[in-house]
């Protein structure tokens, strides 16, 4: 890279750059941070800064482009949200101590991942970096969020189930191993590159004690390996004290309801698919909480519903005592409105980044705690023994009230961080300076009574320091000798004498050191924190929980949420069920509620009705509510009685398919896949209109072949909707299948009203005749279209049952009539032939729209 014109300071530029060639680098040269060559022609493009160039008339000029240091993290924060990485170059000695070049190094790299300061609004997401290794028969994966210093890790044998991990998490880096990476860092790109993620590779590690205390709670070899992985990475490129992150912990998505990011989006958990916002999404309605760390818990545990039911009611249980307990539930939430962030200020002690106005923060963080604990005290049931957990602090609260002023600058180099009475010596130092104040003061009365000018001053100027002021028409009246000149203005002239000289040094060295006595002190209480960080910690845990069921508890007294009951009986009874989010938006009252009801003997509903009646709305509402249940949250309905559920599969509306290149019609088949080989006795399974993206026979034959196997193999609780009509004479013959039905619709002043009313029974079939009825259309033609109905029904397709296929020659087997040949044809021979070749109890759905495809292309 050297090139032989190269000054020193390019010298050093480009060897800096050559071990940072995928980041942008930031060259600390006096007040500005540097941008060069492409760097500095792509930083002024996306940072809309000037480009201009060092040594603009020799040969070589080199394009640059300057920022601000004090601007420049608004400029950091713009490159790293882009995907970039940015490392941070900073002169490593005084420029005045330097012998030659300043020598310069850099102090971090800035990456999505490892991204530090939010964004207003930004305290309740977190931001996960994160590692993945394969071993050849498994994935690991680590997740750290460094602004809290929460660690885990977990092992799928699926590369699926780490890309939906990823996904849920939101994780916007991943670090893969140097080595052996080529093909996972395909794989990765494919499946999350649009989300921009950024990939980073990390060497092999070497194990510090960090690394084995941070790794000593886990057991698997690869855990282990994927963690000190993304520790060194984080070691790497942060280059400071890191003591807040948490020993790693090993978890199983097992333990968990699991959905993917499907499911994820068709729900509007976490976001309006639509919108993008969090309005509008679940966790939008059931976001009450008064802390960021609480904020950020309960996104965890709306992501991360549990399957212990004894864990699930110990969440309800606290739920259950705040809404029961009206007063201590809002004494609490007024204490934990005072309450920081508790998790990024024990970061930012670990960091050596804390201010004295985060300490005054914690300080009073930590005051509402025995606040809370007598609240909790005093209340009933578990409320008590949640509250005993709070660890209060007191300690280190009185440290820092001892020491710290309450409203303090945020520089720590310029003093006013110390209260009086703390430390003798700052005392002292300020007891020098008002003083010498009084004195300065008083040295103008003095030199106006000596000289006789009543116009004489005495003032301060940074450049000069202080000075006595005369106007030039009164210089005569000054005594010879005792006044120096120091500046000369246009109307006076100002001087010192030598005791005004003798008094400002005192001033200054009193200054000086008090100031770094200050500095020195605040950073000493910064290192009690420090010590304390582990329990900082734990105290945000118990926060963010309290927190959290505190404000479900809100919740589910805004809108009418009841406890969930779970049964070992695997019954579904949801009385007057509601989907809150759809509620919400509506005026009080419109949304009709509905019945649940799917008893043990029933895995399937066949949800029939017309478009927008409220089918899917029903089916979400249903997932929703298990969701919320096994999250540890009251549910929208008067009762609810759940079995617990392992997993949830949605195949919901149309997504944004299309534009990924995929035909609508495949994404549904391979999510349908997804479910009919994931799911068992115990998951949740949505199919919404299953089949629509094909031709009409093609797809009600996929229908039907995919209720049946569900049937037959897979007994989930399953909600079907369909627009199929003649779908719901499976029910006849499929017991554990049941028929309901959306109310149709009424006419009110000509409008047509749809009831949203979910009733037992297929669907009315005269549907659409009964709306153009309703709609004024004239009887004479009501009547023809009634009887053409019934003509076509006659003629028409209906479900194949066993008999059917096997000797009726109607149903859907009536319709290898309408290719209309004999069997003497060549084609038809070798039609026969191929179907006689298909196992159809033996196919998956995606196989079977094969073969219907292969048998199109014979004719
Ligand atoms: P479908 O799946 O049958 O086409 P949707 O479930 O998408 O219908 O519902 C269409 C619209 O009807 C929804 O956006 C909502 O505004 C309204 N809706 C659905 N269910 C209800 C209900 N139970 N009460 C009131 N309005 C509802």
């Amino acid at each position: 890279m050297v090139k032989p014109a190269d000054t020193p300071m390019m010298v050093q530029y480009h060897d800096i750059k050559a071990q940072y060639p995928d980041a942008f680098v930031f060259y600390r040269l006096g007040d500005f941070y540097e941008l060069f060559e492409e760097d500095a022609i792509q930083g002024a493009k996306l940072l809309e800064l000037t480009l201009t160039a060092r040594n603009k008339n020799s040969d070589n000029p080199v394009p640059m482009a300057g920022i601000p240091h004090h601007a420049a993290q608004n400029y950091i924060d713009i490159l790293v949200d882009q995907g970039h990485k940015v490392a941070i170059v900073e002169q490593m000695e005084e420029a005045t101590a330097a012998k030659g070049m300043v020598k310069r190094d850099v102090v971090q790299l800035i990456t999505p991942g490892t991204k530090l300061s939010g964004r207003a609004g930004s305290d309740k997401q977190n931001n996960y970096l994160a590692a993945v290794l394969p071993d050849g028969k498994s994935w690991a994966m680590a997740y750290i969020d460094l602004s809290t210093g929460e660690l885990k890790v977990t092992t799928s044998r699926q590369f699926n189930d780490v890309i939906d991990e990823l996904r849920s998490l939101e994780v916007k880096e991943v670090v893969l191993r140097q080595n052996d990476s080529e093909t996972t860092k395909q794989q990765l790109a494919a499946q999350l590159g649009e989300s921009g993620l950024v990939i980073s590779m990390q060497a092999d590690v070497a194990t510090t004690a960090t690394i084995s205390f941070l790794t000593q709670n886990l057991t698997r070899e690869l855990e282990v390996a994927v963690t000190a992985m993304l520790l060194g990475y984080i070691f790497d490129t942060q280059r400071r004290n890191l003591d807040h992150i948490v020993p790693a912990a090993s978890y199983e998505r097992l333990a968990y309801l699991k959905f993917n990011q499907d499911t994820r989006i068709n729900l509007d958990l976490v976001e309006n698919t639509r919108t993008k916002k969090r309005a509008g999404s679940l966790l939008g309605l059931i976001d009450a909480t008064n802390t960021a760390m609480g904020g950020r818990l309960l996104k965890q545990w709306l992501l991360k519903p549990l399957r212990v039911q004894a864990d699930i009611e110990a969440r309800l249980d606290l739920v259950a005592a705040f809404q029961a307990d009206f007063f201590t539930r809002g004494a609490l939430q007024d204490h934990l409105k005072s309450v920081y962030d508790l998790e990024r200020l024990a970061a930012r002690a670990a960091m050596g980044t804390m201010n004295a106005r985060e300490l005054v923060q914690l300080k009073r963080s930590l005051r509402a705690i025995p606040d809370m604990k007598a609240t909790l005290a005093s209340a009933s049931g578990r409320l008590p023994v949640a509250g005993q957990q709070l660890d209060d602090m007191v300690d280190l609260a009185t440290l820092i009230d001892d020491a710290i002023v309450d409203e303090p600058p945020i520089s720590v180099r310029e003093g006013d961080i110390i209260k009086p009475g703390f430390d003798e010596k700052i005392d002292a130092y300020r007891q020098v300076l008002t003083d010498n104040q009084q004195w300065l003061a008083q040295l103008e009365t003095d030199e106006r009574a000596a000289t006789g000018i009543g116009s004489l001053k005495v003032g301060y100027n940074k450049n000069f320091g202080y000075f006595i002021e005369v106007t030039k028409a009164n210089i005569g009246k000054l005594a010879e000798n005792r006044y120096e000149r120091l500046q000369t203005l246009t109307n006076a002239e100002r001087f010192v004498t030598p005791e005004l000289k003798a008094h400002e040094r005192l001033i200054i060295e009193a200054q000086a050191k008090r100031t770094e006595r200050e500095y020195d002190l605040f950073v000493t209480v910064r290192e009690h924190v420090k010590a304390e960080i582990s329990r900082v910690q734990t105290l945000a845990q118990h926060v963010a929980r309290l927190d959290v069921v505190s404000s479900l508890a809100d919740v589910a007294d805004n809108h009418r949420f009841v406890r969930p009951v779970f049964t070992n009986t695997n019954r579904i009874a949801i009385t007057q069920g509601r989907h809150p989010v759809v509620e919400s938006l509506l005026s009080a009252g419109e949304f009709v509620a509905n019945d649940v009801m799917l008893d043990e003997k029933t895995t399937m509903q066949l949800i029939t009705g017309p478009n927008m009646a409220g089918k899917s709305t029903y089916m979400r509402e249903l997932a929703l509510i298990v969701i919320l249940a096994q999250m540890g949250s009251f549910v929208p309905a008067q009762a609810a009685e759940l079995p617990i559920f392992d997993q949830i599969f949605t195949r919901i509306g149309a997504n944004d398919d299309m534009a990924m290149g995929q035909s609508t019609f495949m994404v549904e088949m391979a999510e349908a896949n997804h479910a009919l080989q994931e799911a068992t006795a115990h998951s949740l399974v949505l199919f919404d209109e299953l089949g629509r993206g094909t031709a009409t026979y093609d797809g009600m034959a996929l229908a039907q072949a995919i209720i049946e196997f569900l049937d037959a193999h897979v007994h989930a609780k399953t909600l079907f909707s369909t627009h199929y009509h003649e779908l719901t004479a499976l029910a006849d013959h499929h017991p554990q299948i049941t028929n309901v039905h959306v109310g149709a619709v009424e006419a009110d002043d000509g409008q047509l009203h749809f009831l949203h009313q979910i009733q037992s029974g297929p669907a009315d079939k005269s549907y659409g005749i009964h709306v153009a009825a309703l709609a004024g259309l004239p009887d004479e033609l009501i009547t023809n279209a009634t009887q053409i109905l019934a003509q076509l029904e006659s003629q028409n397709a209906r479900v194949a049952t066993p008999e059917s296929v096997q000797s009726e020659p109607t149903g859907l087997a009536e319709q290898v009539a309408l290719f209309d040949v004999t069997t003497t044809d060549e084609n038809t021979q070798k039609l026969l032939a191929q179907l006689d070749g298909f196992d159809i109890l033996n196919m998956t759905p995606v196989e079977a729209m094969n073969a219907l495809n292969e048998l199109k292309q014979l004719r």
